[in-house]
């Protein structure tokens, strides 16, 4: 059996294995999912409530060992280790507790009187198998953020993680396991091949990763007319206007840009700062970034920034910085690998524009890029100069001049004087715009929905007669009569009551 030797990248060392899945073997283990599926949707919003929140207290129980697998195929700082799984318990507990609200049937009110004959009934119905396929950067994080919603929804989840970091989605199956849970989740391990089987196979697809694969997963899926949503790259600007608290602004960013060494869709990957407070800004951003401390943390916790998923990922970076100084871009700090594995110091690049790849490519690296605009439009124009839309942030001193400038942003969420906060709020969809991505999870209730399929039944709400006045045969009177009614119900003025044109189609 062929096997995925997985790697610290700290340090090169082998710190797992796993099984590379053939695609023959997908397809059994989602023949299996689909024969289990049926029970575990029987069970009822409130009956997996309780495996989910039997999950969650594993979770909680086995947060220490979790982030100890994380971080030895990662080389995440500690804290970053531990953050993985504190999100994956508040998801969960939110998606095990309001799925059942959220799943209820709803009874609309019908569009106009004549339709009030009929009961209306919306029933949400899951896929029988969803298949998840994630990226390595937050191997604990990702997976949960699409199966716990996928699982609360009834349907039954396969999922294929990232070759890079497979070890922490094996842990999360070893958790659905121990709890005694019923067979509906299942971790299928290897690269693209085994991602491309996940595809074929599952009802329902649900992507996070570079928008090169998205683009090829949505045209199998599109072919196969099967559903799919995708969370692809991004490009995230941050704004900072001049009435901003330029500390807070300097330090946000910062964070924004450097979090999990900034491979973070959701990162802040380019900077706009209005002119009056440009040079002081570029001041305060590169004394926070040039503080940030850099290493491969034990089970204390020492540094801020760890280092790169692997050597392509560094390289790219290298790129994007040495081919913007080359066109006259200056680093005020980092700019460079350092130590041994795969660490690129937290660097801030200034007299950078868009004809760089530093501003105008995804880098997924400890990039900050800062340009100087002249006001508030010309940071919009430029913002909004991208094929990705996934966030954006605004730092400014007034919230209503926030919310204006927001609104004009392309982009699916974007944040006041703060970054990631829109993935801390489960209420509310996260999508990406224009090559971002396709659809979005979450946004309370759509959550769980979008791995259902929504039922309509109408029943009837009154006695019933042996025929429906439309029903055959055809008679010309009847259809006047109910032609009559539907204008008098749905009309306006005096078509309303216009019975001489209705009576005309009649040959009168
Ligand atoms: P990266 O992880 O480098 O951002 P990808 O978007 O290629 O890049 O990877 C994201 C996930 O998609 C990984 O789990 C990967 O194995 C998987 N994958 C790669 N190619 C395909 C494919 N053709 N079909 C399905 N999944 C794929």
């Amino acid at each position: 059996m062929a096997e995925l030797d997985v790697r610290n990248p700290a340090t090169g060392e082998v710190v797992g294995h796993v099984p590379v899945t053939t695609a023959d073997e997908v397809a059994r283990a989602v023949d299996q999912l689909r024969a289990h599926q049926p029970a575990w949707e029987a069970l009822g919003a409130d009956g997996r409530k309780e495996w989910l929140l039997k999950l969650q207290d594993w979770l909680i129980d086995n947060t220490e060992e979790l982030a100890a697998v994380l971080q030895s195929e990662t080389a995440k700082p500690r804290v970053d280790a531990l953050i993985d799984p504190a999100f994956a318990i508040d998801l969960l507990g939110y998606y095990a507790r309001r799925a059942a609200k959220f799943l209820t049937d709803e009874h609309p009110s019908p569009h106009s009187p004549l339709a009030r004959a009929k009961k209306l009934t919306v029933t949400y119905r899951p896929y029988p198998v969803v298949g998840v396929i994630t990226p390595w950067n937050f191997p604990l994080a990702m997976p949960a953020i699409d199966i716990f919603p996928a699982l609360a929804a009834g349907a039954a989840v396969i999922l294929k993680p990232s070759e890079v970091t497979p070890l922490s989605a094996v842990e999360l199956a070893r958790g659905w396991a121990e709890i005694g849970a019923p067979p509906v989740f299942t971790v299928v391990t290897g690269a693209g091949e085994t991602g491309a089987a996940v595809v074929e196979h599952a009802d329902y697809v649900q992507f996070t990763g570079s928008t090169g694969t998205g683009r090829k997963i949505g045209t199998i899926c599109a072919e196969k007319l099967k559903p799919y949503s995708l969370e692809l790259g991004g490009k995230d600007p941050a704004i900072v206007l001049a009435d901003a608290d330029l500390d807070r602004a300097a330090h946000g960013i910062a964070y924004g840009g450097m979090f999990n060494a900034g491979q973070v869709c959701i990162s802040v990957e380019r900077v706009y700062v209005e002119a009056p407070v440009y040079d002081e800004f570029v001041e305060k951003l590169t004394a926070a970034v040039a503080a940030l401390r850099q290493g491969a943390d034990g089970r204390e916790s020492k540094n801020d920034v760890g280092a790169l998923a692997n050597e392509a990922q560094l390289r790219i970076v290298e790129r994007h910085v040495d081919e913007a100084v080359a066109a006259g871009a200056r680093v005020t700090t980092g700019g460079k690998r350092t130590g041994v594995g795969t660490f690129f110091a937290p660097t801030v690049l200034v007299d950078v524009d868009h004809s760089m790849a530093c501003v105008a490519e995804e880098t997924f690296g400890p990039t900050l890029p800062v340009m100087k605009v002249a006001d508030e439009a010309e940071a919009i124009a430029l913002a909004n100069d991208s094929r990705y839309g996934l966030s954006a942030s605004v730092w400014t001193g007034d919230k209503a001049r926030g919310e204006r400038v927001a609104r004009q942003l392309n982009a699916g969420a974007v944040n006041i004087n703060d970054v990631f906060a829109n993935l801390f709020n489960f209420a509310m969809p996260m999508g990406g715009w224009g090559e971002s991505g396709v659809g979005a999870r979450w946004g309370g209730a759509a959550g769980v929905r979008k791995y259902c399929r929504a039922q309509a039944i109408t029943a009837p709400a009154l006695p019933t007669m042996a025929k429906e006045l439309i029903w055959f045969p055809y008679d010309m009177n009847k259809l006047v009569f109910a032609l009559a009614a539907m204008r008098a119900a749905g009309a306006r003025g005096r078509r309303r009551f216009d019975l001489p044109r209705v009576w005309r189609l009649k040959g009168n």
